[in-house]
């Protein structure tokens, strides 16, 4: 028979997190993550899931990627799942930028990973972890077929009428500046699951996508195809974040550096680290957010109001970039728990056909559903996204039979 699993790879630039699939039901049989690799107290978490195991920990020094992956593999040698099972059809690795060269997933040869370095100076942070995650477990395995799933992949199919700055157009080609958007993967896997919940192909429907995590983003979907995402060049772009600004007046950079005699780094770091929900009122974790909120805290208050109109502003933004709009879908860590934030972004846009229902939209599950009233002509949704299933879908896809 042939080989049905597949191994997926989310490699960050000091954390490995990891899941194994088997392809014939896409049911998971052991999840993971290695953390602060290249310091002391390293840490593996492992879960087996397929034979009901209790999950693992390991702490100690892990030096690199290498060590990283090796550790991972013995890990799940002790449930005859390692790296070198015949089982394993395929690696399924997560790249952040796959900038206008690639618009589908790809198979990894020397060529693929050229272009991917070659994308560096468009991702500094994210495409040289994620190389180094590709090249260690190329070479614990040579033989067997690599997969790069791009989270930027799903927003190629954008017009150029989105994915163009207003700036110099020479400027812009040399840089390669233009609009990427990221999370893709969580877009396509939650737009087409969306259109299931309606029980419609993907090419019928029309949906606005809200990816809210700490990291979070919005798309406009037509029929299936990416027409509109709120990140830019980079993903500090679009909505309020946990710890990202999202959009603002570019002048306030000239501005830091100016008038507040800021450098490039520290202004990058403040953007992207010190701003959204943490920077607002010092916390980026919404559940803590909204606990402040309900004991009256206004700093919390200020920042969720905020965070809600961004999300306002992109909902009525894409609604007219589409406009017809079937349904809109929440998801990720806030848009799947958060039902003071689904309730809040929807508020006040019946007259635009949509709604919550305060009891569905209360209910708690792991399962897509709907939360809008049963006659509104919009439908709005929670639909738990699952970037790790989409990547081994499209990796097996690719490499598998
Ligand atoms: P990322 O993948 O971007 O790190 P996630 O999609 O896992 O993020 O989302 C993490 C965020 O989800 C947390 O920072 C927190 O704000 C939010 N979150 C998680 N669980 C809940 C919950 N039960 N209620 C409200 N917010 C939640």
């Amino acid at each position: 028979m042939s080989p049905t699993r597949v191994l997926v790879l989310n490699s960050g630039s000091s954390s490995v997190k990891y899941q194994l699939l088997d392809m014939r039901d896409s049911s998971r049989l052991a999840m993971g993550l290695v953390e602060r690799i290249g310091e002391e107290t390293s840490r593996l978490r492992h879960t087996p899931l397929g034979t009901g195991g209790e999950t693992r920990e390991w702490s100690g020094p892990i030096a690199d990627h290498e060590a990283a992956l090796k550790a991972v593999s013995e890990e799940l040698a002790k449930d005859g799942l390692g790296l070198d099972s015949p089982e394993l059809a395929a690696i399924g690795h997560r790249v952040v930028h796959g900038g206008k060269s690639f618009t589908e997933p790809t198979v990894i040869d020397d060529a693929v990973l050229a272009e991917i370095e070659r994308l560096i100076p468009v991702a500094p942070l994210h495409n040289p972890a994620n190389l180094t995650g590709i090249r260690t477990a190329r070479a614990l395995r040579p033989d067997l077929p690599q997969v790069a799933v791009f989270d930027t992949a799903f927003h190629t199919t954008m017009p150029e009428s989105a994915a163009r700055y207003a700036i110099d157009v020479k400027t812009a080609d040399e840089h390669r500046i233009r609009r990427y958007g990221f999370h893709g993967t969580s877009h396509a896997y939650v737009s087409r699951a969306t259109a299931e919940l309606l029980g419609k192909a993907p090419e019928e429907v029309n949906v606005i996508v809200l990816h809210l995590g700490n990291g979070a983003s919005a798309s406009a979907v037509r029929g299936g195809r990416c027409v509109d995402t709120s990140m830019g060049l980079t993903p500090l772009e679009g909505l309020v974040m946990g710890t990202r600004s999202g959009d603002m007046d570019p002048a306030v950079i000239f501005h830091l550096m100016r008038v507040g005699g800021m450098s490039t780094d520290e202004i990058d770091t403040l953007l992207n680290k010190k701003s959204g929900l943490i920077g607002l009122c010092g916390d980026n974790d919404m559940r803590e957010i909204r606990r402040r909120v309900d004991e009256g805290d206004e700093e919390a208050q200020l920042a969720f109001d905020i965070y809600i109109h961004r999300l306002k502003k992109y909902i009525g933004a894409y609604y007219a970039v589409l406009g017809r709009v079937d349904a809109v879908a929440f998801t990720a860590g806030v848009g799947e728990n958060a039902s003071p934030v689904r309730e809040a972004a929807v508020a006040g846009l019946e007259e635009l056909g949509l709604a919550v229902d305060r009891e569905l939209n209360a209910v708690r599950s792991d399962e897509p559903r709907l939360i809008s009233p049963a006659r509104t002509r919009v439908a709005v949704a929670v639909v738990p996204t699952d970037e790790e299933l989409e990547i081994a879908t499209q990796t097996y896809a690719l490499v598998g039979r």
